[in-house]
């Protein structure tokens, strides 16, 4: 802890304070060329390879709006449950950085895209409403790289690569009052977006970026507390840790007397601390106004309705069906339910196997487990759903035992080779034939006397050893219900 940082408040008075917290996203759309220009995205191009006079900012070069990325931004309004504004208006915000060359960037200031949304997140099971203040289009800038090269101690570097960028900011009501609230508006927000492919958020890649507004008041009180904007989150844990340790640092403020201050704070990773980067008084005055290069966005009903219809479906409706269609537990829609990508994944396996309830199973169960310890995504599953979906379909058919369905998975995972292809070459196929099965009964029978002399004596709990012994024979190939089902004839 810094030594500037007054001692963590106790739980006590940790709980004698509300948390209001309020977040910003960006999110950088998923189309294939820039927002107003068209040079191509390529996230790790090597450096200003990507550029033209448009997004370097030469005087006199006009901007061109991107449609794809207009009807992107429609989507993720839609789907984040706003408004969406039949004329919106796109304004320069004026500042300078090095990695700003026009020295402003066109953003929507007073008539942004769409407002008015609201967002429905679920703590430990209790729902709760966000609202979303509105949603509005920007261009993106690009980058100073302060690190990594040799003279990096004196200078920075600029790529202008990610320099007109197509984002959305969504900005939200002051709604969440605790860090997991926060947590789970962002989840959420990241899930809705891929669901409707307007981006893939990947944060690593920068494609979701968020600066959280934080401020604290005495349980009761009407009147919000001053706030602090804390940025430089880039990963949901930070995003936690960041807000958790500015509550405790602005109660610890309050109580030792002090007061907060309206500023903007950087969240270091490395000390888990926030730290003041510039206040209220050193704001930025962005001096606003319409831009000149571009007309009004105006939206027709039909182009509007176009977009809406051809929207997919959203998680919740996903959920609500995979409950409804497959009989699935609520709980096992939500899981699968987690990623576009792995309710996808299922709805193919399903397709596959023609068993949903287990093809569920062996998603959420072998499946995500293995997928887990190898350290991969969904996306990158060396069992396809096809192949899962016939794995299913063996067990269910009685050709595979479910304990040789074990043994065949994590080859299936190895290889990435069909069941069928791993059961013909390693001759695993149950075996269901009556009269293979009779036989190995017959000689497990004749080589066990002493049990067979026991079960007939009425300890008939020796069955399940004698079932073992037949089913070891078989090299675990037997099926299990035949073969009991012929030693309870044969024994009598
Ligand atoms: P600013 O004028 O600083 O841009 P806004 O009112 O536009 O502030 O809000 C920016 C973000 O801060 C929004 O997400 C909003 O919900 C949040 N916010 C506003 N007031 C508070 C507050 N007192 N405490 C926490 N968050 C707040
Ligand atoms: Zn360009
Ligand atoms: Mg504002």
């Amino acid at each position: 802890m810094s030594a500037a940082l007054l001692d963590s408040p106790s739980a006590a008075i940790l709980a004698k304070y509300e948390p209001v917290i309020g977040l910003e996203v960006h999110v950088q759309l998923g189309t294939r060329t820039k927002i107003f220009c068209g040079c191509p995205l390529e996230f790790g191009a090597p450096p200003n390879t990507h550029v033209c006079p448009v997004c370097l900012g030469m005087p006199g070069a006009l901007p061109v709006l991107n449609r794809k990325a207009v009807e992107l931004a429609v989507k993720a309004a839609v789907a984040l449950g706003c408004q969406v504004n039949s004329l919106s208006r796109f304004a320069r915000k004026n500042y300078f950085y090095p990695d700003l060359p026009k020295g402003y960037q066109i953003s929507q200031y007073d008539e942004p895209l769409a407002e008015h949304g609201r967002v429905e997140i679920d703590v430990d099971g209790v729902a709760k409403e966000i609202g979303v203040t509105r949603v509005h289009m920007e261009d993106d800038a690009g980058k100073s790289i302060h690190d990594g090269f040799r003279d990096s101690d004196r200078y920075s570097y600029v790529d202008i690569n990610r320099s007109g960028a197509p984002l959305i900011e969504i900005v939200s009501e002051p709604d969440m009052r605790t860090s997991e609230e926060a947590y789970a508006y962002l989840t959420i927000v990241k899930q809705v977006l891929q669901f409707v492919e307007v981006s893939e958020c990947d944060m690593e890649k920068g494609q979701l970026r968020c600066d959280a507004n934080v401020s604290v008041r005495l349980r009761g009180a009407e009147k919000f507390g001053t706030k602090a904007e804390v940025k430089n989150l880039n990963s949901f844990r930070f995003l936690k840790l960041a807000l958790d340790y500015e509550i405790s640092r602005q109660i610890a403020l309050i109580e030792s007397g002090g007061r907060v201050m309206q500023e903007t704070r950087l969240y270091n990773s490395d000390t888990g601390e926030t730290v003041g980067m510039r206040s209220k008084e050193q704001a930025h005055d962005y001096r606003y106004f319409p831009e000149p290069d571009l007309v009004p966005l105006t939206l027709s009903d039909a182009w509007l309705n176009g977009v809406r219809e051809s929207m997919p479906e959203l998680p919740a409706a996903r959920r609500a069906r995979f409950t409804a269609a497959y009989g699935l537990r609520d709980y096992d829609a939500h899981v699968l339910t987690a990623t576009r990508a792995l309710s996808d994944y299922f709805e193919q396996a399903a397709a596959a196997s023609g068993d949903p309830k287990n093809t569920a199973n062996w998603v959420m169960g072998d499946l995500s487990g293995m997928l887990k310890s190898a350290g991969r995504e969904i996306t990158e599953s060396p069992i396809s759903a096809q192949h899962l979906g016939e794995l299913v379909k063996l067990i269910g058919t009685g050709e595979l035992s479910g304990k040789l369905a074990k043994e065949i998975f994590p080859r299936m995972f190895e290889t990435g080779e069909a069941p069928a292809a791993i059961m013909d070459r390693e001759g695993l196929r149950q075996i269901s034939d009556t009269g293979a099965i009779e036989r190995i009964v017959e000689e497990t029978i004749a080589a066990n006397g002493k049990q067979v002399e026991q079960y007939r004596a009425g300890k008939t709990a020796v069955l399940g050893f004698l079932v073992g012994q037949a089913m070891k024979a078989s090299r675990g190939q037997a099926n299990p219900g035949t073969l009991n089902e012929i030693f309870k004839r044969k024994l009598g």
